[in-house]
Parts: C-alpha cells; sequence; structure tokens
C-alpha cells in the first residue's frame, strides 16, 4: 500500500503499478458479486415464502394431502410412501397456488380508513376490533396516499386479515385469531449490490454522471463529496474523468434505490482527487482522501447547486470572474433563478435583507474570521441570527438588485478583507485527519475499494488510448 500514500502528483505511477498488482480485478468481482446475490435472492424468496400464511396451515395442509393423493397416483404404486410423500411434498409446495385472495385498496389522498373498510366491503366494527385490540393498530391509523391495504376474507365472508402495505421495506399484518386480532409487523431490508461506474467529461460533468447511468441523487451525492475541492461550476474541463465504487439497493430482483458511494475518484485538468467512505471505530461516516485527511473541508468551493446550471456547460465561459477592481470582488455564478444556493459552511447569518445594490441577500459569518455573502437571490430562506450548516440551502439565484441577468454573487471575506478562497487555501481552517492510531484500520478498510477505483480508472485510460490512438496501443 505504500503507492497508496504517495502525493497526489503520482498519480499516473500509482495507477500503472495497481494494474500489474491487480490486473483486472473489478470483473470477475462484479460476476462473483452478482452469483451472491442472486443466491441471496433465491434464499429470500424461500425462507419468506411460507410466513404468512402460518395460521392457516392446517387447512393447506388438508387441501395439499388431498391434491397429492389424485396427483401422485403413478409414483405412490411404484415407491415406498415415505419416499413419495417427501418427493410429493415438495413439488407441491413449489407449485402452490396462493391459498388466499387478498382484495387491495390503494390509499387516495383524502381518504380514511372508514371509506378504505367500506370500498372493501368491511364496516367500521371490523377498523375498530384491529385498532383496539393490537399493539400496532395505532399506527393502521397513519395511512399516506399511494400505500396499499389489503383484505383477506375468511369462509363466511367475514373479515380474516388485513394488511397495510407502508412502504416496499415495511408491512404490517393484522389478523383474526381465537381471542380477536393480532399484528405482525414485518420488515425487510434491502440487498446492497456493488457496482461500478466510469465517465469522461465531454460537456459537464452533470452531463457524464448521466451517461455513466448515474441518478441525478448519485452525482449530487459525488458533488457533495468533492465539493471542498472542486468548483463544480469553473473548474471541469473536456477530458476530466471520473471513477465510482457504489452501491444499489435491491428489493425482489429490482433496483430499489441508491445506495452510498463507497469510493470515488475525480481527475480534474491533471489532477486526481481520490475520496474512501470510511466509517471510525466511533460510529462516525464520513469520506477520506487516501492520506485519511476529511474530503469535508471548511467552506464549499461553489455555493451553488451546479446540477441546475452545468448543462449548458461552456468552457471559455468557466473562467473565473474574479475581478480586483473595487466595485467588484467576488465570483460571479450565472445560473437560473430559483437555482438553489448554500451556506459555504457552517456559521451564523448576521445579516439577512435587501438594499437597492445587492438586492435579496444573506451574509453569514464563519467562526471569528471570516465572512461570507451570497448576493441578488431572488428569494431569502434564512433569516438574521440563524445558525446554518454547510450546504444548508439558503435562498435561491435571482437577479434583484444591480445586477443585469439572474446569477449568484458570492465574496468570501477573511478578517474583512476579500480573499479568493483557493488561493488562500493553505490560511483557511484544516480539514478534520483521522487521528494516527485509525490509519491502519483506514488503510485496511478501505484497501479494496482503493484496488478496485484504480483498476477502474487504469482500464479506463487503457480503452481511451485504444479508441483515440490506435496505433500506440501496438507500442
Ligand atoms: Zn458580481
Amino acid at each position: 500500500m505504500s503507492a497508496a500514500k504517495r502525493s497526489r502528483g503520482a498519480t499516473a505511477l500509482r495507477s500503472d503499478q495497481m494494474q500489474m498488482q491487480l490486473p483486472q480485478l473489478n470483473l470477475p468481482h462484479k460476476r462473483m458479486l452478482a452469483a451472491a446475490a442472486i443466491i441471496a435472492f433465491i434464499a429470500i424468496a424461500f425462507i419468506s415464502m411460507p410466513s404468512d400464511n402460518d395460521d392457516d396451515a392446517s387447512t393447506r395442509g388438508e387441501l395439499e394431502a388431498q391434491a397429492r393423493t389424485t396427483e401422485s397416483q403413478p409414483t405412490t404404486d411404484a415407491t415406498p410412501d415415505s419416499i413419495a410423500d417427501s418427493s410429493s411434498r415438495q413439488r407441491l409446495a413449489a407449485t402452490q397456488p396462493p391459498q388466499q385472495l387478498w382484495a387491495a385498496q390503494t390509499v387516495k389522498s383524502g381518504d380514511s380508513l372508514s371509506l378504505i373498510f367500506k370500498r372493501a366491503g368491511y364496516n367500521d366494527r371490523d377498523l375498530h376490533q384491529i385498532i383496539s385490540q393490537t399493539s400496532d393498530g395505532k399506527s393502521l391509523g397513519r395511512i399516506f396516499p399511494g400505500q396499499t391495504i389489503a383484505f383477506q376474507a375468511d369462509e363466511s365472508g367475514g373479515l380474516a386479515a388485513v394488511r397495510h402495505v407502508k412502504s416496499p421495506l415495511e408491512t404490517v399484518t393484522y389478523r383474526r385469531g381465537v381471542s380477536g386480532f393480532d399484528s405482525q409487523v414485518q420488515i425487510r431490508s434491502p440487498e446492497a449490490r456493488e457496482t461500478w461506474a466510469a465517465g469522461e467529461i465531454t460537456s459537464s460533468l452533470f452531463m457524464a454522471g448521466q451517461e455513466a447511468g448515474l441518478s441525478q441523487k448519485m452525482i449530487m451525492e459525488l458533488a457533495n463529496i468533492f465539493g471542498g475541492v472542486i468548483d463544480f461550476v469553473q473548474d471541469p474541463r473536456k477530458g476530466d474523468t471520473i471513477h465510482l465504487v457504489y452501491e444499489d439497493l435491491y428489493l425482489d430482483g429490482e433496483k430499489y434505490k441508491d445506495g452510498d458511494i463507497i469510493a470515488a475518484s475525480f481527475t480534474n485538468q491533471g489532477k486526481t482527487f481520490n475520496a474512501f467512505r470510511y466509517t471510525e471505530a466511533n460510529g462516525d461516516t464520513s469520506y477520506y482522501n487516501e492520506q485519511g485527511v476529511s474530503m469535508r473541508k471548511a467552506f464549499l468551493l461553489a455555493p451553488v447547486d451546479f446540477t441546475r446550471i452545468s448543462s449548458n456547460f461552456n468552457p471559455r465561459r468557466l473562467h473565473p470572474i474574479y475581478k480586483t477592481s473595487r466595485p467588484h470582488r467576488g465570483t460571479d455564478y450565472a445560473a437560473s433563478t430559483g437555482t438553489p444556493v448554500f451556506a459555504a459552511g457552517d456559521g451564523r447569518v448576521y445579516k439577512a435583507g435587501y438594499s437597492k445594490a445587492n438586492g435579496n441577500y444573506v451574509f453569514i459569518q464563519h467562526g471569528e474570521q471570516y465572512v461570507t455573502k451570497y448576493l441578488h437571490l431572488h428569494k431569502r430562506k434564512v433569516k438574521k441570527g440563524q445558525r446554518v450548516s454547510q450546504s444548508q440551502v439558503i435562498g435561491t439565484v435571482g437577479s434583484t438588485g444591480a445586477a443585469t441577468g439572474p446569477h449568484l454573487h458570492y465574496e468570501f471575506l477573511m478578517n474583512g478583507v476579500h480573499r479568493n478562497p483557493r488561493t488562500i487555501h493553505k490560511k483557511l481552517p484544516k480539514a478534520k485527519s483521522l487521528p494516527a492510531a485509525e490509519m491502519a484500520r483506514f488503510q485496511q478498510m478501505t484497501n479494496k475499494a482503493s484496488t478496485q477505483l484504480a483498476a477502474l480508472r487504469s482500464d479506463n485510460r487503457l480503452a481511451m488510448a485504444d479508441s483515440t490512438h490506435p496505433a500506440t496501443a501496438a507500442h
């Protein structure tokens, strides 16, 4: 792991070394994961099958027995009873149709439980019994549009069971027993499948992320991770690359939602930044570079939601408007009206209001030394005196005050003097580093992701070399 400790300047070297040590590690790994996932899914399906029919087992058992005697006649003659019994039972268990029918109702907006029960053919007495007799009865009272409530009748048409599907992960079943209803909560946890993505920036980071198959939420997450070291509005250049190892969460074999980014790298204008998700021994989870320095810096470089503005990315327009002339000492971020503006760092709003020049403005004090200012806002979302945390939305981009078009005018001051936060990097508060005692654990826990990321990056480089310079591949 000596390679991982090298400085950022040695990125290309590190990548090649990694590739030699662990060639094409990512592909077999993915295949194994897929196999493991399938096995896990089958296991889950198998375990969950019989769970909701337990109390009708005796009835079902009789039906099965009848079916078995008719179906398995030919084999019973030829084999001892015990063997025929077990084999046919297995077969029947696998092909057995659902024993009870559930009639589902979808909760509509403005719905009440009473209405839903009525639609399903039951009455308030049934409803009252469930709510008063079960420990989870109150939870049935909290219904939301889009949820499913399903009903099951007994043989005489009375209510046998109600199932409240609160979310894909939580279902409560209320079932009538000998002494009234009882309830059972079923919690499922999605299965995390590791996957990866790689992209090259041709027009914008946002587009590159989309082309790599990342959701908008995932691209935002990526921007959050690197927001302290990269200005996602001004920095990205054609040819920059992103590489990610992340998790997708699956339920019943289908993607349920995005999981966490495990590791990511962003190569910006030839410089590579790596970030690894790491949970400290004390339980805190955050992203760190390979040296164990937190990716979370005291200030975001661009305090604006870049996903909303980068779609009309134009490299020529990206040069920072960092003017030294007196009337304009800040950075302008052109963005459409309504684009969220973030607090660059943790702090307290010391001024928020309106003036003819600034329009709607918010000023934030960060500790003793630092102040950030946000001008021409369409809307202010914070009040004077309010504490804010980094990345919290404090307003939206607008063109109020002396502004020719919608943009965020952002100023950064240290000890009352306008500064460019990127050029005074060394004077800014230091990001948290992992304690030395935790570094060995950090290296161990991020080792796999680090190797995957390096393999991804070298694969990508080869692929790009092949397509752009086929002749050089032979050298
Ligand atoms: Zn300006």
